[in-house]
């Protein structure tokens, strides 16, 4: 396809970051042929890092809305993706040499989980080439400035190469380590910015599925998603590849480092031997996971302080740059897809004009920001589940240790344990974002 178009566009957008939330944003303005699109990435290409990633029905309802579900579906050769229940994980209190199985989680449609690659492909191939919609690699932002509040002046952009560009409107969807954030939070005196640290650990590698079956022909992880549960840490695993790789995450917590400063690059290779640290003593099926895993990718999991706006004059973040969290409900990215859906269907709607985007954009944050802010309360909410550090769920651990002394009461709060997980994570498929769009375009419609 071809986005071209020969009259003066209505606006120029710049996207910052062509991730997740960049290209969903970009793949939203592109509906309107009017508006000029830019978007500048850091690296040398648009490539996800990471491995696996998970899909609720909330985001793969924007997606249709997109025309990219189906190629994004078509990763995971046996997903049906209607209303069915559909196994998704199934938990274990697992930091014991034997593990007890607690609940078979099953949601509408399931989750799809695929390679994050694939995803981000399935993105870059919907969008138009064409000098409404240019992509520019090897572009990492190092400063903007919007001089004038006048949506006739424009936003200045400098990247660390020294060149520069100009929009009249700036959309920061880069990442954890935003630089738009930084700025914009410097400028409006919001303190530095900058990422904390979530105090949790996760060690993420691909095991082969052929590797894990010549050891362990009945392994649970060939047949289901697995999560292992267990005071401090957790660990998942789900089947991406068409059944040829088992996505393995083993998180770590350090809850006493919760909200300090990083020092270093997050991300580093790890060794088997400090998932062993951690885990070594957990449940029998994790022992043959670890034999499996090598060279874990370590990622000390950093989130974005709680912003008091996601936008200032002309500039806005989204995705992570606006509210990084950490990963326990699988809401990260698909939260991301929700910013640009919602405030690339503002920006292409008819009354949309160069006056308006200032008000855009504080429509947008002040229909997403609270959403959004709540999912981060949530994910983490479900790690102190998943960790057994809740109040009401905190004894599972001793009643374990009674050798069946105790096994009605186990069982009761191990089901306690299951519906508190299910109820706190089923914003994920019993809703979706068309009610948020409804209301912020009737915002639009009203002023
Ligand atoms: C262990 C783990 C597991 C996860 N699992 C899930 C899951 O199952 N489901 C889910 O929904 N979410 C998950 N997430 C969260 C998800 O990965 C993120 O929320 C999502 O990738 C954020 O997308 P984004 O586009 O906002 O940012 P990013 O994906 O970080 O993209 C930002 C882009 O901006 C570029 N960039 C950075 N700085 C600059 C600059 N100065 N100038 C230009 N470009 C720049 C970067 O190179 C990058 O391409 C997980 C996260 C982790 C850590």
């Amino acid at each position: 396809m071809d986005g071209s178009n020969t009259s003066k566009p209505k606006f120029r957008v710049a996207i910052v970051g062509g991730g997740v939330a960049g290209l969903t944003l970009a793949l939203t303005l592109c509906r309107d042929p009017n508006i000029e699109i830019d978007i500048y990435e850091a690296a040398n290409q648009f490539a996800e890092v990471g491995a696996g990633i998970g899909l609720w029905p909330r985001c793969w309802h924007i997606l249709r809305q997109l025309g990219v579900f189906d190629d994004v579906a078509s990763k995971k050769p046996d997903f049906v993706g209607d209303n069915t229940p559909t196994p998704v994980f199934r938990f274990r209190k697992g930091d014991q040499s034997r593990g007890i199985d607690f609940w078979d989680m099953r949601t509408p449609g399931g989750l799809l989980q695929i390679h994050r690659a694939d995803f981000q492909s399935a993105l870059l191939a919907h969008l138009p080439s064409g000098p409404n919609c240019r992509k520019h690699l090897s572009k990492r932002l190092a400063s903007y400035s919007e001089t004038s509040p006048s949506p006739s002046s424009p936003v200045t952009l400098t990247f660390e190469d020294g060149s520069i560009a100009a929009c009249d409107v700036l959309l920061g969807a880069d990442g954890i380590r935003s630089a738009v954030r930084k700025q914009m939070c410097k400028e409006l005196g919001l303190g530095s910015g900058d990422p904390v640290f979530s105090g949790k650990i996760a060690f993420r590698c691909l095991v082969c599925t052929e590797q894990l079956r010549a050891i362990a022909p009945n392994h649970p992880c060939l047949s289901s998603g697995m999560e292992f549960v267990g005071e401090n840490g957790f660990i998942l695993c789900y089947l991406i590849n068409g059944g040829k790789t088992v996505n393995f995450v083993a998180f770590s917590f350090m809850n006493e480092l919760e909200g300090t400063r990083l020092d270093g690059p997050p991300v580093r290779i790890g060794t088997r031997e400090e998932v062993m640290q951690h885990f070594g003593h957990w449940d029998a099926d994790v022992q043959v996971l670890l034999q499996c895993v090598d060279a874990p990718k370590r990622w000390a999991i950093e989130v974005s302080p709680t912003l008091e706006t996601f936008v200032s004059g002309r500039v806005a973040l989204l995705g992570d740059a606006a509210h990084g969290m950490a990963p326990f409900q699988g809401a990260g990215a698909g939260q991301g897809v929700e910013d640009a859906y919602l405030l690339g269907t503002l920006l292409t709607h008819p009354s949309a004009s160069l006056a308006s985007l200032p008000r855009i954009l504080k429509i947008y944050d002040a229909v997403r920001r609270p959403y959004a802010q709540e999912a981060v309360r949530r994910s983490r909410q479900a790690g102190m589940l998943y960790t057994l550090r809740d109040e009401q769920f905190r004894d599972i651990g001793i009643l374990a240790k009674q050798n069946g002394r105790a096994a009605g009461q186990l069982g009761a709060k191990l089901n306690g344990l299951a519906h508190a997980i299910y109820d706190i994570w089923k914003w994920c498929w019993t809703t979706t974002l068309d009610g948020d769009v409804s209301r912020a375009i009737e915002m639009l419609r009203a002023q």
